[in-house]
C-alpha cells in the first residue's frame, strides 16, 4: 500500500511516504534551533512550528515521491507518546486529510515506529527484507530506553525492561549541557568524543552489579552516571584542572553504550533469540552502532540498524509501520482516537 505518515510527537515535523517496505520520501522540518537557546524543547513553540511546517512538508514529500494525495491508500499518524499539543497538531491534520480525501486513517505508536524503521532500512543487507521473528529490540530515544521481546511488530510486543530514571538520550543531553555543549547533546557528545579516550575515566554502569541484576536484569538507570560525570567535572574544576572534555565525553559515551549493548545481548541469550533490532534517536550514535555490531557478531546475534536518517524522529517510520498494519489485515482507526501523550510501547 501507498501510505503517507505524519509525525509530530516532539520537535520534528516528519512526513514520510512508503510503498509497502519501500521508502519513497522522508521530509523533516525541525524546530530544534528555536529550542536550542532554552536548552530543551518548549512544547508550545513545538506545536506552533508543526502547524506552520506541516503543509509545506506534505507538499515536498508528495513531490519527492512523485505521487498525489489521491494516489494514497492510507494516511498514518503518530497518536502517542509525545508532547500533547504537538501530537494534537499531527492528529488533527491527519484526520482532516483522511476525511476530506475519503482515505483510511491509521493511528500509530511512535515507539513501535522507531523499531519499524528497521523494516525500511536498505543498508541492512537485502533491500526491504521482512523482519524475522521473534526478535529482541532495543529502543533508545530521548524519552525512552526499553528492551522488548517482539514476536510480531503489529500484534505482540513484550516489554522486558526499561529505564528506572532518565532515558539514555536525556543523559546525553544533560551531560552535554554540563560540558557546555549545545542542545541536542547526543550528536555533540559524539563529535567531541571522537578525539577522546573511552577508557580515561571509569564511569559507573547503572544496574549492572550482581545484586541489581537479580531484580533489574533488563532495566536501565542513567541518572547515577549523569551525577558521576557532574561530580567528576566539579572536582576537576575545584582542583583548578583543565577539563579534558574529549575524554569525559568518550568515557561517558562508553559507559552508556556498554550497558545498552550488554543488556540487549543478555536478553538475546536468555530468550534464545539470535536477532536484535535497534531503534530510536540514540542509535544515530556512531560508536553505539559500531560496538553493537561488533559484540553482536561475536555473540552470533544478527543486528538490524536503521540508516542514520531513520533513527531520529521521522514520518517514514510511521508510514512504514502503518503499511505493515495494513498488510496484516488491521482495520483502520476510527476517528474517535486522540493524542495520547503517555501511550505505552505495548499498545
Ligand atoms: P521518544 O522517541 O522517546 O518520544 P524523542 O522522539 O524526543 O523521544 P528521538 O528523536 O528518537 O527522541 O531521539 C532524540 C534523542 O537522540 C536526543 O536525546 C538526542 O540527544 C539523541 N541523539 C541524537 N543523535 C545522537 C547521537 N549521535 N548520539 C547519541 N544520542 C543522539
Ligand atoms: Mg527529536
Ligand atoms: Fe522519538
Amino acid at each position: 500500500p501507498l501510505v503517507l505518515g505524519i509525525e509530530t510527537s516532539c520537535d520534528e515535523t516528519g512526513i514520510g511516504i512508503v510503498r509497502g517496505r519501500t521508502l519513497l520520501s522522508n521530509t523533516i522540518a525541525s524546530s530544534m534551533d528555536e529550542h536550542a537557546r532554552y536548552g530543551g524543547v518548549v512544547p508550545e513553540v513545538a506545536a506552533r512550528a508543526h502547524l506552520e511546517a506541516l503543509q509545506p512538508a506534505i507538499e515536498q514529500a508528495l513531490g519527492e515521491a512523485q505521487v498525489s494525495l489521491q494516489d494514497l491508500d492510507a494516511i498514518a499518524v503518530t497518536s502517542g507518546p509525545g508532547l500533547a499539543g504537538a501530537l494534537m497538531v499531527g492528529v488533527g491534520a491527519a484526520k482532516g486529510l483522511a476525511v476530506s480525501l475519503g482515505k483510511p486513517l491509521y493511528a500509530v505508536n511512535h515507539l513501535v515506529g522507531h523499531i519499524a524503521a528497521d523494516i525500511l532500512a536498505p543498508e541492512n543487507g537485502a533491500d526491504s527484507a521482512p523482519l524475522e521473528y521473534p526478535t529482541i529490540a532495543l529502543l533508545v530515544s530521548g524519552g525512552h530506553t526499553s528492551l522488548l521481546h517482539v514476536r510480531d511488530l503489529t500484534t505482540d510486543v513484550e516489554l522486558l525492561g526499561e529505564t528506572v530514571d532518565d532515558a539514555a538520550g536525556e543523559a546525553f543531553d544533560k551531560v552535554a549541557r554540563l560540558l557546555g555543549l549545545p542542545y541536542p547533546g547526543g550528536p555533540q557528545i559524539d563529535r567531541v568524543a571522537a578525539d577522546g579516550d573511552p577508557k580515561a575515566i571509569r564511569f559507573p554502569r547503572g544496574l549492572s552489579k550482581a545484586s541489581d541484576l537479580a531484580k533489574h536484569r533488563y532495566d536501565f538507570s542513567f541518572s547515577g552516571l549523569k551525577t558521576a560525570v557532574a561530580r567528576w567535572v566539579e572536582r576537576a574544576e575545584v582542583a583548578g584542572e583543565e577539563i579534558p572534555t574529549a575524554d569525559v565525553a568518550a568515557s561517558f559515551r562508553e559507559a552508556v553504550i556498554d550497558v545498552l549493548v550488554t543488556k540487549a545481548l543478555a536478553a538475546c541469550a536468555d530468550r534464545g533469540v539470535p536477532r536484535l533490532l535497534l531503534g530510536g534517536g540514540v542509535i544515530a550514535n556512531r560508536r553505539l552502532r559500531e560496538v553493537a555490531l561488533e559484540r553482536a557478531a561475536a555473540a552470533g546475534v544478527a543486528v538490524r540498524i536503521p540508516p542514520l536518517s531513520l533513527c531520529t524522529d521521522n514520518g517514514a517510520m510511521i508510514a512504514g509501520l502503518a503499511a505493515e498494519l495494513i498488510a496484516s489485515g488491521r482495520p483502520p482507526s476510527t476517528l474517535a482516537f486522540g493524542a495520547d501523550s503517555t501511550l505505552p510501547v505495548t499498545e
